[in-house]
């Protein structure tokens, strides 16, 4: 079974992904995390994250894994790097690239060919996995995501600066050419604004475990 959950930085998709994958005893995934790991990949090597051709061929030689709750770059512990203010900035241009999103999307695919996945992203509903079980999409209001996000960035930065960040790369990834940032029009929509994680994740899982067609 595949559940993609969508949603812009901050909707609190990863944190409910996760908890929703581990009440399913599914497999849970991070698309951003992917993006971000190798984003931090063409930073350390010193190609500049516009340069689209250098970029893609320097990431079709990188392996990203996700080892006990660590994000591992070719085998170098990333995880938090991949937080980073470097990395935020870098991942919008590195994610934008078509071929860096083949090469991310051909792994992504090729988790779910074994397991039943929570994939969580920008696309997994509308580009990685049309046919998905289920389709999530997570909004949240920019000044609570901007709170939400604050909390676990590793820079000191003000909460200006991180709202700022969230909208520069929404704007971003809404309107860029490929696989924007948008709600697949069979997406169950949740606003979290006003809701815990709990009250999130139950969400979820009370609409997966409720019979389809009503049981008939
Ligand atoms: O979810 P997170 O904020 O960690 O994602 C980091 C960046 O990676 C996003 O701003 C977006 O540009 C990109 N991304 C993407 N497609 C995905 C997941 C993330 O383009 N499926």
């Amino acid at each position: 079974m595949i559940i993609a959950i969508d949603g812009p930085s901050g909707s609190g998709k990863s944190s409910t992904a996760k908890r929703v994958a581990k009440a399913l005893n599914f497999v849970y995934l991070d698309t951003g995390a992917m993006y971000r790991a190798v984003s931090v990949g063409v930073l350390r090597s010193g190609i500049a994250p516009e340069n689209s051709e250098e970029v893609a061929e320097a990431v079709r030689h990188m392996t990203v894994l996700f080892r006990k709750g660590k994000v591992l770059l070719d085998g170098r512990d990333v995880t938090t790097a991949i937080r980073e203010d470097a990395a935020n900035k870098a991942v919008t241009p590195v994610s934008a690239n078509p071929a860096v999103r083949k090469l991310l999307v051909e792994k992504q695919r090729a988790y779910a060919r074994d397991h039943d996945v929570v994939m969580e992203g920008r696309d997994i509903g509308t580009v990685v996995f049309p046919d998905a079980d289920y389709k999530f999409f997570l909004t949240a209001e920019i000044g609570v995501r901007a709170e939400r996000r604050m909390k676990e960035a590793p820079d000191a930065l003000s909460l200006e600066e991180v709202r700022d960040d969230l909208q520069r790369r929404d704007e971003y990834d809404a309107s860029r050419e490929h696989s924007p940032l948008k709600c697949a029009a069979d997406a169950i929509v949740i606003d979290t604004t006003n809701m815990t994680l709990q009250q999130q994740t139950d969400k979820i899982l009370s609409l997966i475990r409720e019979p389809k067609n009503g049981g008939k």
